[in-house]
């Protein structure tokens, strides 16, 4: 009985790869704070990590990003794919545009699919998956 009470309490859906290069990310993550790198030479934000700035070649630090953001692009899943996804069908996969400037694959919470919009502004919220893992997901601001 207990065992399966944790089985069902475990999450099943696939997980980030964590890797040296997006490690700061994910350990930001976990305590509620959305990062993205910045290039020490030119300023320009990047995200997904990568070891050069990709306009000049400077070298990236981590920086905290202020949170803020709005739906770029969006669709509704209908078809399953994959069966932990089963219980939220439809549900949204949604571009986010963060202020800095990258794009971040994520899904809007705590609203109807209906209600999505591009343009819509929308601010992170994290989900704490694992003891390990959290997810930067995004909420009408
Ligand atoms: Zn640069």
């Amino acid at each position: 009985m207990a065992e399966t009470q944790q089985q069902q309490q475990q999450y099943q859906k696939p997980l980030p790869e964590i890797t040296k290069q997006s490690k700061p990310f994910w350990d930001a993550a976990h305590e509620h704070k959305l990062v993205v790198q910045q290039c020490t030479q030119c300023q320009r934000y990047q995200y997904p990590p990568i070891d050069l700035c990709p306009v000049c070649a400077g070298e990236l630090t981590w920086v905290e990003a202020s949170g803020k953001g709005e739906v770029h692009t969006f669709i509704i899943m209908h078809q399953l794919y994959h069966p932990a996804f089963k219980a939220e069908l439809p549900y949204n996969v949604s571009v986010i545009q963060i202020e800095e400037g990258p794009f971040m694959l994520s899904n809007v919470v705590n609203c109807a699919n209906e209600d999505i919009k591009i343009g819509m502004p929308v601010k992170v919220v994290f989900e704490d998956v694992t003891d390990e893992v959290t997810l930067p997901k995004w909420t009408p601001a």
